[in-house]
């Protein structure tokens, strides 16, 4: 029983993959993120940003919470600042889903857009426009997640322990996407001091986080995409690449597919990053004996993808179930 939704945000259950693991010798689970109360990894995150800012006193009663985001992390923030009683405002890439930006009005969040697709340091670029507006309103506080090192504590303090006592200590290797790279630095550095465990990026094939270009890819939520006329590109803080031992890269075709077999196969109706870093935990599994117990970050439900990933005509007029078609949809560049 839980006296407060915020108490929902954690303590989620590790699932056994089975037929899609088939002929390999660990056993493997994932995380099951999307049964956070908001629906995804990023409550965590969005919950000890707060808690830290009311601690700091950077964010205080009658405060605004701001935010450049186009996903879930907008949700948690929403949803703790309602809980809370916060005023929270959510700058929005106008190339975001039309239901992603219902779900944070439904959550009562005042929503501003700007354009998608502009270069990283360009001043409407999402995450600048998000950092204006929060020193402009009054009490207005940026939750910051690419920099703000609650982001990584927040696994360092719940993800990382869930997993170690799930197991009995008996994990092997932690396998994660990388967004802000809060989930994989803190989770990761958190099971390491705990004991000799592989911790693995996973990154969509294109993204520069595990050595592609930085070109547009389809899936969404994860990776390092640069837009071809920024000038100077940084990584995000809370992407510690001392943590990773390695990054594994994965394309989209593979995300695609695997992300219908979890549904079709393990009744696992997930996001697309959870395909990916599913398949990169498949590949690194190959290597791996029946000691070996891997756990995957699955972040976020299938649900918000439906007419995407789990969407036949979709995947064939983008050429994953067949050839490319003369009307494929661009990748999202946001
Ligand atoms: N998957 C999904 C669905 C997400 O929303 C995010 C956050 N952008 C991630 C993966 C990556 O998590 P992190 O920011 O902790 O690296």
């Amino acid at each position: 029983m839980h006296e407060s939704v915020l108490d929902a945000v954690g303590a989620t259950p590790l699932i056994r993959l089975r037929r899609v693991a088939e002929g390999l010798a660990p056993r493997i689970y994932v995380k099951a993120e999307w049964q956070n109360a908001g629906g995804s990894v990023k409550d965590r995150a969005a919950l000890w940003m707060v808690r830290a800012a009311e601690r700091s006193g950077a964010l205080r009663p009658g405060g605004v919470i701001v935010e450049g985001t186009s996903g879930n992390t907008g949700i948690g923030l929403a949803l703790v600042g309602g809980v809370l009683g916060y005023r929270t405002v959510i700058v929005v890439p106008d190339t975001t889903a039309a239901e992603k930006i219902a779900a944070l009005r439904a959550y009562g969040a005042e929503v501003r857009l700007t354009p998608g697709g502009i270069p990283g340091d360009d001043p409407r670029h999402v995450i600048n426009l998000a950092a204006r507006v929060a020193a402009e309103i009054p009490g207005g506080w940026l939750a910051d997640q690419y920099g703000n090192p609650a982001n990584p504590r927040a696994h360092r303090d719940t993800t990382a322990p869930e997993i170690w006592e799930q197991t009995a200590g008996a994990v092997t290797c932690l396998v994660a996407g990388i967004g802000t790279g809060g989930t994989l630095s803190g989770t990761g550095a958190a099971l390491k001091e705990k004991g000799p465990v592989r911790v693995v990026g996973v990154d969509p094939e294109n993204s520069a986080y595990g050595g592609g270009d930085g070109s547009p890819y389809y899936v969404e939520a994860i990776g390092h995409y640069r837009h071809p006329d920024t000038v100077t590109d940084t990584w995000p803080e809370n992407w510690d690449r001392t943590v990773a031992d390695e990054v594994v890269r994965v394309d989209d075709r593979t995300t695609m597919l695997t992300a219908r077999r979890l549904a079709r196969e393990e009744g696992l109706l997930l996001g697309g990053s959870s395909a990916t870093a599913v398949a990169g935990a498949l590949r690194v599994s190959r290597d791996l004996g029946p000691d070996d117990v891997v756990v995957v970050i699955a972040p976020d439900s299938g649900r918000a993808y439906l007419s995407k990933y789990f969407d036949d005509g979709w995947l064939r007029r983008l050429g994953f179930l067949t050839e490319p078609g003369p009307d494929a949809p661009a990748p999202l560049v946001d």
